[in-house]
């Protein structure tokens, strides 16, 4: 065993003997996108190996099984105000890859629930980095807040009502309902 350097695991080193990482990941090493952005070190552990699915006399389809864990700290936007909340995301997977087209046409697909577990990588091997990205991805809460009584930001002028309070909220009457008013109390007199 030894630690890979580079975050790619090769179907031909994997067949040699599984491999194991341990790895330090700088902000930027990988792309987030906009749901989340990595605050300090993201560390990474784990041990990547082949498996060796036997369907059939003639066709093996090589599995790659990777399993670890992460924790880091990020920052996602408050789901009510979108100012940057700091979070801390730890979890722990055990998934499989086949190859692409492993899973194309076979002949009685059985889904099962274990199937969900299952990716796929592409050409002959399989990057630690867009396994990283999904699962911190998948490990966000569904909602995140500032905090518990964050007030949001206005509908009417966008202003962070955390911050900056508007007078949208009781809203100035609109003239045209003033005239209206006007209107009918002098039809009414
Ligand atoms: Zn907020
Ligand atoms: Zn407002």
């Amino acid at each position: 065993m030894f630690y890979a350097r580079i975050m790619e695991f090769k179907i031909v080193e994997l067949e040699r003997e599984p491999v194991e990482f341990n790895l330090e990941l700088k902000p930027g090493a990988i792309d987030f996108g906009e749901e989340a952005e990595q605050v300090g070190e993201l560390d990474t552990s784990g041990q990547a190996e082949v498996i060796h699915e036997h369907r059939g006399p003639r066709e093996i389809v090589a599995d790659i099984r990777l399993k670890g864990r992460f924790a880091g700290r990020f920052e996602v936007p408050c789901a009510r105000c979108i100012e940057p909340v700091e979070i801390p995301l730890e979890a722990e997977f055990d998934l499989i890859f086949r190859p692409i087209g492993a899973d194309v046409d076979p002949p009685e697909r059985s889904i099962t629930a274990s199937e969900t577990e299952i990716g796929y990588y592409q050409g002959d091997s399989l990057m630690l980095e867009d396994v990283l990205r999904e699962q911190v991805l998948l490990s966000l809460p569904a909602r995140t807040l500032c905090k518990p009584d964050c007030k949001g930001l206005c509908p009417r002028c966008g202003a962070n009502r955390n911050t900056q309070p508007c007078s949208c909220e009781e809203g100035p009457k609109d003239p045209r309902w003033e005239a209206l008013t006007g209107l009918r109390s002098r039809i009414k007199s």
